[in-house]
């Protein structure tokens, strides 16, 4: 069970969306592609892991990815 509980709160998107690359992350959040070099937003609402995509001006434009 705790182990189950832990694995749910650290869990991290490790592919990027757009290219299927390595995502690296700087902090909890913000996680960059080692392959084409996007930029995403990983937050945690009520327990649902959202990964955000960044627009050329640097505004949040949408989910990607949820788990
Ligand atoms: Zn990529």
């Amino acid at each position: 069970m705790a182990a189950n509980e832990n694995k749910e709160y650290s869990h991290k998107f490790d592919e990027c969306p757009t290219c299927d690359g390595d995502l690296q992350y700087q902090n909890e959040a913000d996680a960059e592609c080692l392959n084409c070099g996007e930029v995403f937003y990983h937050e945690i609402r009520a327990n649902r892991h959202l990964l955000w995509d960044y627009d050329e001006l640097g505004w949040m434009r949408g989910v990607v990815s949820r788990a």
